[in-house]
């Protein structure tokens, strides 16, 4: 190992670095997590014995050491017992950690398929429908002529918006990565009111509307016809299959972060 520096006869090595920040942070980590929590009076309790029966060995305490020696010598066992809470929380925090979350969690639903699969969900009940997804910076002063939600974006959360009865049905919603940030949006119309020789109603005007204004991608399903259009930087496009929407999202919308995640994944299948 490459030596970095010399203190006295200690020479530090990179792998020397790594070793003592690993473990400061998982201490860091035990301290926080365990921090105000009986826990931690017992943990303290468990040091000071330690402290003593190594002050005992030091000035020959032997009768002391052997008693002390015998707690210590089953401390790994009553420290499962008396931590089992703990640990149980620290191994779901764990478990919850994202990075290992989306390592591990093999069926992770993109935003591309959980949008194509409602927007074709909601074709086929010819439920008229407005989706917004955001490329880059957000629309906040347009949200907000909505109802904000903020929610995860679900298949069932989505089309069930979009639902005829449904007091959130009219309008746009408003999409950014996997969260539905608001529903029932007024959009800028466009001033466009043909489309090869097609009138357009108010909900394509509105998504086109917003697509001359901001960096977004509208998908707009009518509910008259069931078709699915799309609508970005002032042009139409209309008439999308499952499969040609689901590749025209992907083309211009990199969910980064999730993707990235997925990616990983991937590569470790391949292994
Ligand atoms: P469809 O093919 O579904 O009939 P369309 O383009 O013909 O669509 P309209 O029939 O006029 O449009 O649809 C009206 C719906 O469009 C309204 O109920 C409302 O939900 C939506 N809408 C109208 N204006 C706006 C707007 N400014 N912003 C967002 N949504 C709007
Ligand atoms: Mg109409």
């Amino acid at each position: 190992m490459i030596e970095l520096f010399k203190i006295g006869f200690l020479s530090v090595t990179v792998s020397d670095i790594i070793d003592i920040s690993i473990v400061a942070f998982l201490f860091y980590k035990l301290y926080t997590t365990l921090r105000a929590t009986v826990a931690a009076q017992i943990f303290a309790g468990l040091l000071v014995i330690l402290f003593i029966s190594f002050i005992a060995q030091l000035i020959h305490l032997r009768a002391v050491s052997w008693l002390l020696k015998l707690i210590t010598d089953v401390w790994v066992l009553a420290f499962v017992i008396l931590f089992q809470p703990e640990i149980r929380r620290i191994l779901v925090l764990l478990a919850r950690n994202p990075i290992i979350k989306s390592i591990f969690r093999v069926e992770v639903k993109m935003p591309t398929d959980i949008i194509v699969d409602s927007a074709f969900e909601l074709s086929q009940h010819q439920h008229g429908a407005l989706i917004v997804l955001i490329k880059s910076s957000g629309i906040r002063g347009y949200a907000e002529t909505g109802e904000i939600i903020n929610a995860k974006l679900t298949k069932s959360l989505l089309t069930s918006i979009f639902f005829p009865r449904s007091p959130l049905h009219d309008g746009a919603v408003v999409i950014k990565n996997d969260i539905i940030e608001a529903a029932r949006v007024t959009l800028p119309l466009s001033q466009i009111t043909k489309w090869n020789d097609e009138t357009l109603g108010m909900r394509h005007r509105a998504g086109l509307g917003i697509s001359e204004q901001a960096d977004v991608l509208s998908i707009i399903v009518s509910e008259e016809t069931g078709s699915i259009s799309i609508a970005e930087n002032g042009i139409l496009e209309k008439g999308f299959s499952k499969q040609s929407l689901k590749e025209r999202i992907n083309q211009s919308i990199n969910y980064n972060q999730i993707q990235n995640w997925k990616n990983v994944f991937d590569i470790f299948k391949k292994k």
